[in-house]
């Protein structure tokens, strides 16, 4: 499935020391009313927290917790409509102090240092993501 959307309104700021990457976002969308769209973040973290997505069991693994300063490398995701909530898809790649880099599923737990995003609104008809029985995640069905 696809859909075509024009572009709305775009935003650009900056998240707070100590503000969790997805609670932070998600209230932004939730507050400036941005259903559909697309973010992008780079900073840098004082600890970590990703999700692995297990497919043969469908369901998220224990988080992998990262207990170290790290850069952004690069944070992009979207925004759609979940149970008529606004929800955001986002992974997140993450570098060491000798430049290794690892990453995962965004989940809170990422505890800003410093962190730039920028997001763009889609105008269209509502992204919604349903229950998928193949894969057990829930993504966009209409
Ligand atoms: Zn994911």
């Amino acid at each position: 499935m696809y859909k075509e959307f024009k572009n709305g309104r775009i935003f650009a700021g900056r998240l707070n020391f100590n503000d969790d990457i997805l609670n932070a976002l998600t209230e932004f969308c939730t507050i400036h009313n941005i259903k559909t769209g697309s973010i992008s973040l780079i900073g840098a973290l004082q600890h970590a927290k990703v999700g692995y997505y297990n497919q043969s069991e469908k369901k998220y693994n224990n988080s992998i917790e990262f207990n170290k300063k790290l850069e952004i490398v690069s944070c992009i995701g979207n925004i759609s409509l979940k149970d008529g909530q606004i929800f955001i898809h986002a992974h997140i790649v993450l570098s060491d102090t000798n430049g290794n880099t690892f990453g995962g599923h965004l989940i809170p737990g990422c505890n800003v240092f410093a962190a730039e995003f920028w997001i763009t609104e889609f105008i269209g008809e509502d992204l919604v993501r349903a229950k998928d029985e193949i894969t057990g995640l829930y993504l966009w069905n209409e």
